[in-house]
């Protein structure tokens, strides 16, 4: 900075305060123990040469780009809030690089936009996130790729699927809502045969959506998965106040997954980034902890009540995945980590009366429970009741959802941080009416 201009004197009041001091280190985060919210869409290039070296070095790392601290240009390409976000999430999945975006939705839409183009094949789980499978269903058969939906929890519909046009492989485990465990790691070997004989270019990658299990209860890079990918919304996020995504992957992939970000736009808003990176992920283990304690105690007396025909649980002994969760499922310290989320039916003479009395079941609680709100979304402070059949996943239509393991009278239950006894006193009042 040229030495007239830090001569404050020199302006206006009003230029003053725009500009404040000509030199400030209250820039540098270092001395910060809790980084500041980045809110700036644009940054100063100093000269040209700088500016274009930035170009340059974006999306675009070398030996020599790596470990050197970023040129900033312009927010969708990235800034500091999210980028040591990043590095926390990559850190927390085991993986070598994270790519954060707007949403679960638009870090789902980046990775399957960059592993796959017209003509390719994406084999997924037959159920889904109801919005994942809207994408799959509605929007990628007009890009002419190609998704079929299969069974995975038996991998030999997997060899069965597999054809020369198969790209990704794509599941979330548990499964949303139905909790199904979906075995990582034979997946992965299925896939690792079928690459042997494969070009890198035309290798089969696996995707995992861990949204449920949250890094905290699961690391599937860790089983042999190529990509991993989040909301952030829900469990990581923790405090239900912002929405987020992320992909979390090989450093190979960061620059694609980065150029998708520029050119697609589902940038994560720094304001967003924040509270995750300062807030959510931090706390992620002690709620996680707290969270799947309430949750085991309510599977227990879910399990025995008499009214309740069937809890999904991993850590209930009546779940008949409960042996896959205990080895897949496992926290930092290697403890068994079932997680937060529960599906359950009441016991009926069909599926419609199951349906049925799930909704009386919940419209009471909606009206009656102090501590168990009716809401979509998991992974909150707040333990969280829906119907996934007619809310999350109603994009799946209601003539196939049996058929893909989804019970017309399923009930979705995503434990929050309140004292145990008091959920379990309005999940059994609700209970007495049904
Ligand atoms: C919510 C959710 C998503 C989508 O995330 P958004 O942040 O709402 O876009 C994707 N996968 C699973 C499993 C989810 O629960």
């Amino acid at each position: 900075m040229n030495e007239k201009k830090k001569k404050n004197d020199d302006y206006s009041a009003e230029t003053y305060l725009i500009y404040g001091k000509a030199h400030t280190m209250k820039w540098d985060y270092n001395h910060h123990v809790i980084p500041p919210i980045s809110s700036s869409t644009t940054y100063r290039l100093d000269s040209a040469q700088r500016g274009a070296q930035g170009f340059i070095e974006f999306a675009h790392t070398t030996e020599e780009t790596k470990g050197r601290a970023p040129i900033y240009i312009y927010d969708r390409l990235g800034e500091p809030n999210k980028d040591i976000l990043e590095e926390n999430l990559a850190f927390a999945e085991k993986g070598e690089a994270a790519v954060t975006y707007a949403t679960g939705m638009g870090a789902i839409s980046a990775i399957l936009g960059i592993l796959t183009k017209s003509g390719d094949q994406i084999l997924a789980h037959r159920t889904l996130y109801g919005c994942t499978f809207s994408l799959l269903s509605n929007w990628y058969p007009r890009y002419n790729i190609d998704v079929g939906f299969i069974n995975l929890l038996n991998v030999g519909e997997l060899e069965q699927n597999i054809t020369e046009a198969t790209r990704v492989v794509y599941f979330e485990t548990p499964v949303n809502p139905t909790m199904e465990i979906i075995d990582i790691r034979s997946v992965c070997e299925v896939v690792a045969e079928y690459n042997k004989s494969r070009s890198p270019e035309n290798r089969i990658l696996t995707v995992v959506d861990n949204t449920f299990a949250t890094p905290f209860c699961q690391r599937p890079l860790e089983f042999g998965a190529d990509f991993v990918v989040h909301s952030l919304t829900k469990g990581i996020g923790g405090f239900g106040t912002d929405m987020g995504g992320a992909v979390i992957g090989p450093e190979s992939a960061r620059d694609m997954l980065l150029l998708y970000r520029k050119d697609f736009g589902a940038v994560l808003a720094t304001k967003s980034a924040w509270p995750i990176l300062v807030y959510g992920l931090p706390s992620l283990p002690v709620r996680m902890r707290q969270q799947q304690a309430s949750a085991g105690t309510v599977a227990e007396f879910l399990c025995r009540h008499p009214k309740v025909e069937s809890v999904n649980y991993p850590g209930a002994e009546c779940f008949a995945h409960s042996d896959l969760a205990k080895k897949q499922m496992r926290d930092y310290h290697d403890n068994f980590a079932p997680g937060s989320l529960l599906y359950f039916t009441l016991k009926a003479d069909s599926p419609q009366a199951r349906k049925d009395l799930g909704e009386k079941l919940i419209n009471y609680i909606a009206e009656e429970a102090y501590t168990i709100t009716l809401a979509v979304s998991l992974g909150h402070t707040r333990t969280l009741i829906e119907h996934p059949g007619s809310m999350t996943h109603s994009a799946i239509p209601p003539e196939e959802q049996l058929a893909r393991g989804l019970d017309p009278g399923g009930i979705r239950l995503s434990i929050g941080l309140e004292q145990v006894d008091d959920i379990i006193k309005d999940l059994g009042e609700a209970l007495e009416i049904v």
